[in-house]
């Protein structure tokens, strides 16, 4: 694990990923503990969340389902505000224990799609289980069942969440390195600068 590029920018090793696997692991005991006798379904929010939801669910000790809707809200590396639902559910989730499994709960725009999708569904009830969430950046006021690592307000890649695209299949955790992509502009390599700190 060293640093790596995507694109044009440079990311740094952020969360290994031993550190992920017990935290999806710490997740997948959480909700079981809390649905004695429930058979759940679970909803992973595409495309982020597709590597979290095949390892919660493997984690996952019981019967369960999973189904799987499409909603973007991203754009390059900011919240473009407006949640887009790409693909939908097919089914019918009346009287079923659901839970959604996000990758990454940032301003929560998506939190509240996420509630306006179930709000006409019947469903028995509605769990959000995020793997992250930077709490610096939450503008709603949404409960959030399930929390697997709090981060900073910073662009994180790999483990499921891209750059544009790229970095999904990363087994671990990236974060953005801002300064070395200062001291690479500056310098032209990573680190060179003389005001590189360690971050
Ligand atoms: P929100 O709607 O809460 O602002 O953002 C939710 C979605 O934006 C996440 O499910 C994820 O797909 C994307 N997102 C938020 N923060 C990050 C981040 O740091 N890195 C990446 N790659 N995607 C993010
Ligand atoms: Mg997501
Ligand atoms: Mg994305």
């Amino acid at each position: 694990m060293g640093i790596i590029k995507l694109h044009d920018k440079y990311f740094k090793p952020f969360i290994s990923s031993a550190e992920i696997d017990s935290a999806v692991r710490r997740l997948a005991q959480s909700v079981n503990a809390d649905m004695p006798g429930e058979v759940p379904v679970f909803i992973a929010i595409l495309n982020g969340a597709f590597m979290f939801a095949a390892d919660f669910m493997k984690a996952y000790p019981e019967d369960c389902e999973i189904s799987f809707v499409k909603l973007a809200s991203y754009s390059g590396m900011a919240s473009t505000g407006a949640v887009k639902q790409l693909v939908g559910l097919d089914e019918s989730l009346e009287g079923r224990t659901v839970v959604v499994l996000e990758d990454i709960v940032d301003t929560g725009n998506t939190l509240v799609e996420i509630h306006r999708i179930f709000s006409g569904m019947k469903v028995k009830s509605l769990k959000i289980a995020t793997l992250f969430y930077k709490p610096e950046a939450y503008k709603q006021q949404l409960n959030i069942d399930y929390i697997g690592l709090e981060l900073p307000d910073k662009f994180i890649v790999g483990y499921g969440l891209d750059y544009d695209g790229l970095g999904r299949n990363l087994p671990e955790v990236y974060q953005l390195k801002e300064k070395d992509m200062i001291n690479l502009v500056l310098f032209g390599k990573p680190g060179a600068g003389k005001g590189t700190q360690a971050t």
